[in-house]
């Protein structure tokens, strides 16, 4: 099976429980973008932030990942500290926002009812991560917002979970002289219950971007 740029169709079906549901949305709300959703950033970006899933009034709404939901305006406000992202975040996909040398993608393309992606999607929908990662040779630093995110990433290097185990702040070492570090979601749910505070979720993109520097 091969995939032109690493995009699956816009009615990609190898999913059939997030095709439907996907149905249901572009019947529901047909105004909303209700389709795969592509990966945000440029194509030699050092920096890869993997996140979970389109999230349903967020990125399944507006088309781009993290945009128009809690999660977007603490990832992008980072990023923007940090120089990997100028112009304004106005929560639209037209907003100008644009990222440096940094690309955003999600282990699952498709919004997932409830958030939660069953292990057979995330394991059918890694062949377009992988995809990407492989097409992406300049990236030296992912950031895995997750433990979902985690193991995704970890599937689409061809690596065993039981010798990564997921933790916060964590850096694994990846083929290709990458690494992979661990962090956890930057959700509403996370930042509300202190389990995230926006100073622990600085120091993670901070510390990317140190190796990124170094890694050059
Ligand atoms: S989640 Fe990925 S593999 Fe599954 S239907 Fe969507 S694009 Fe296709």
């Amino acid at each position: 099976m091969s995939f032109p740029d690493c995009q699956p169709s816009p009615v990609c079906s190898l999913c059939p429980r997030l095709h439907a549901f996907l149905e249901e949305q572009r019947a529901a709300h047909p105004d909303w973008f209700n389709a795969p959703v592509p990966p945000f950033g440029p194509d030699d970006a050092r920096l890869a932030i993997i996140g979970l899933a389109p999230g349903l009034r967020g990125a399944n709404r507006t088309g781009r990942p993290f945009t128009g939901d809690y999660a977007g305006e603490l990832l992008y406000g980072t990023l923007k500290a940090l120089h990997l992202a100028r112009g304004a975040y106005a929560a639209r996909a037209d907003d100008g926002l644009e990222l440096i040398d940094t690309v955003i993608l999600n282990a699952v393309r498709c919004v997932p009812p409830a958030n939660k992606p069953l292990p057979a999607e995330i394991a059918t929908c890694n062949r377009f991560l992988k995809c990407e990662l492989e097409k992406r040779k300049r990236v030296r630093v992912i950031v895995a917002l997750g433990r979902i995110a985690h193991d995704a990433v970890l599937m689409a290097h061809g690596l065993v979970r039981a010798r990564h185990p997921f933790a916060h702040g964590r850096e694994h070492a990846l083929p290709h002289g990458r690494v992979l570090i661990d962090s956890y979601h930057c959700s509403r749910y996370n930042t509300q219950t202190g389990r995230l505070t926006p100073e622990m979720f600085h120091a993670i993109l901070a510390r990317a971007r140190q190796l990124m520097d170094r890694r050059a």
